[in-house]
Parts: C-alpha cells; sequence; structure tokens
C-alpha cells in the first residue's frame, strides 16, 4: 500500500510540474507575443433586440502562438493578469481598438461603439484613467463610440473606483458592467455608481427557457437595471427561444453565436456595418 501511495504522489506530482513549466513557459512567451505580432483582436456584433439593428461590438483578444496555435484568453488573461503583463497588453488592446474603429469611420461606415474588456488589474493603475484619455486624443476617436466592460468584482478590488469611473464618464466613455450576476457586488453600491449598462452573464442565458428559476432570475435582472436606468444586454444567445423569451422581458441588446460568432475585422466591415 506504501508503495502505491508514493507512486501516485509522484504521478500527482509530476503533472503539477508540468503544468508549472508550460505556464512559466507561457509566460515568457506571452512577453514576446505583442513584439511580434502574435495578439490580434476579433469582434462580436450586439443587436438591438427591438429594431434588430447593430448597435455595437465586442472586442476579444486572439493569441495565435508560433508552435502552439491558437491559445484561448480564458487561459493566456490570468497568466497576464498575475504577471502584470496586463496592464501594457491592455494599453495596446485599447489603442488597437480605438484606431480600428476610427479607421472604420474615415472611410465612411456608420459609427458604432466598440466594447472592451478591462481587467481588474488595470484599474488598479493609477494612471488607467489617463491612458484611456491618451488613447482617445491621440487616435481621435470621439468617446462615445468606446465602451469600458469591467467585471463586478472591481467593486471589492479598486480603491477610489467611483472616482475613476466618474473620471472615465467625464471623458465620454461609456461603462458596463460585465458578467453580471456571477461576482460579488452590493447591489447598493452598484447602484450609486455612474454606469451605462450591465451584461446579464451567458450562465442566467443557458437554460433559460428550460429552468424557471433562470427565467425569474433574468427577470429580475432586468427589471431592477432599468429601473436603476441601466441599459441591459444579454451575451451568450444561442437559440431563437433565448432571443425571444429576452426580447418579450425587454432586454435591451444581444450578443451571441445565434447572431455571429466573433469574427475578423474585415468581417466586420464586410458583413454588419453599413
Ligand atoms: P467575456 O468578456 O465574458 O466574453 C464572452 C465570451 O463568450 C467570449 O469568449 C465569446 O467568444 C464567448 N461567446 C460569445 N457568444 C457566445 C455564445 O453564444 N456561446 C458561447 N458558448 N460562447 C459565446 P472568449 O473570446 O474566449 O473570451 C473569454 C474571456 O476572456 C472573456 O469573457 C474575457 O473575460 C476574457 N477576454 C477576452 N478578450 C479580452 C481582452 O481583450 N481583455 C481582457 N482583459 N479580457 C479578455
Ligand atoms: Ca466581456
Ligand atoms: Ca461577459
Ligand atoms: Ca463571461
Amino acid at each position: 500500500a506504501k508503495k502505491r501511495v508514493g507512486g501516485n504522489y509522484k504521478f500527482y506530482n509530476s503533472e503539477i510540474e508540468k503544468r508549472y513549466y508550460n505556464k512559466i513557459e507561457l509566460e515568457n512567451d506571452l512577453k514576446k507575443a505583442i513584439r511580434n505580432d502574435e495578439l490580434f483582436m476579433i469582434y462580436q456584433p450586439q443587436f438591438d433586440l427591438s429594431t434588430e439593428k447593430l448597435t455595437g461590438i465586442e472586442a476579444l483578444i486572439r493569441w495565435e502562438h508560433p508552435r502552439k496555435g491558437m491559445i484561448s484568453p480564458v487561459e493566456f488573461i490570468p497568466i497576464a493578469e498575475e504577471t502584470g503583463l496586463i496592464v501594457p497588453m491592455g494599453k495596446w488592446i485599447l489603442r488597437t481598438v480605438c484606431e480600428q474603429n476610427k479607421r472604420w469611420q474615415d472611410a465612411g461606415f456608420d459609427p458604432i461603439r466598440v466594447a472592451v474588456n478591462v481587467s481588474i488589474r488595470q484599474l488598479q493603475e493609477d494612471d488607467f484613467v489617463d491612458s484611456v484619455k491618451e488613447v482617445i486624443e491621440e487616435t481621435s476617436l470621439e468617446p462615445e463610440f468606446l465602451e469600458i466592460e469591467i467585471t463586478e468584482n472591481i467593486m471589492r478590488n479598486v480603491s477610489d473606483l467611483n472616482h475613476k469611473l466618474i473620471a472615465l464618464k467625464e471623458i465620454g466613455v461609456t461603462v458596463s458592467i460585465d458578467d453580471f450576476g456571477t461576482g460579488y457586488s452590493s447591489l447598493n453600491i452598484i447602484s450609486d455608481l455612474p454606469i451605462d449598462s450591465i451584461k446579464i452573464d451567458k450562465s442566467f442565458i443557458d437554460g433559460l427557457v428550460t429552468k424557471a428559476k433562470k427565467q425569474v432570475l433574468a427577470k429580475t435582472i432586468i427589471n431592477m437595471g432599468h429601473n436603476l436606468n441601466f441599459s441591459i444586454i444579454a451575451e451568450g444567445i444561442e437559440t431563437r427561444e433565448q432571443l425571444s423569451f429576452l426580447r418579450n422581458n425587454s432586454c435591451n441588446i444581444g450578443q451571441g453565436y445565434l447572431f455571429s460568432k466573433p469574427v475578423s475585422a474585415k468581417e466586420v466591415e464586410e458583413y454588419f456595418l453599413n
């Protein structure tokens, strides 16, 4: 029996080791990824559920690793956050997205709002608001066409949050709370923050049609949000049934595979812009 325990331990240990070295390797590769042009943004359209018109798009990052192929942000964003790399990477993301959006406008397409995901770690930086301002000025994008997506958990982790959000509003960008309902937010705090919209997390949209409790939760979030004057976005819409439920319950904006997966900048132009 003793032997087996030892054997198991060794196996377990080598698995951990493998994961550890994989992480170190990714971390090192990630440092070079921006410079080597391996990161790029793709975009998922968002539609007004009553008019069916395009209202905006969400920018999502991708990493094409030279040997490992595509790596999901679910894997590398946490590493970027732990190491602090998310700070320069986040600046690159903001700049890339604002430049792209400005280019679309200059090419004569109807202006749309682009949403950018921002990590807690970025908002914790003292110069975060300044860096947004700088990008807006340098790209000459009108600020109303940039939306900042933050998660609920910032409420516990960013000091001076209210000031930072007020400063963002002063610049003229909009702010939305991502993955709403999954984090630790206090409704009391949320009602006091200068935010424009909340995004109902996909976990509420999954099972929306079959599970009565999910319906109650989704309806409650929509009603509460509207009473606080937020616009409501639903993410992860995959079926017609989910769509009609959301539409019937006055959700404002929808995003999900039912409409489109995230696509390249070129495809945004080809299929979605007017
Ligand atoms: P998120 O911000 O909640 O983004 C939504 C995720 O759901 C995206 O995954 C999107 O591709 C996926 N999705 C959209 N519609 C559907 C659908 O109908 N069905 C399903 N099954 N999935 C759908 P993605 O692109 O893999 O991103 C995962 C997460 O990585 C994001 O979650 C966000 O937290 C993070 N992330 C992605 N890009 C960035 C970025 O530029 N900066 C930061 N800080 N985080 C990012
Ligand atoms: Ca998001
Ligand atoms: Ca989300
Ligand atoms: Ca999510």
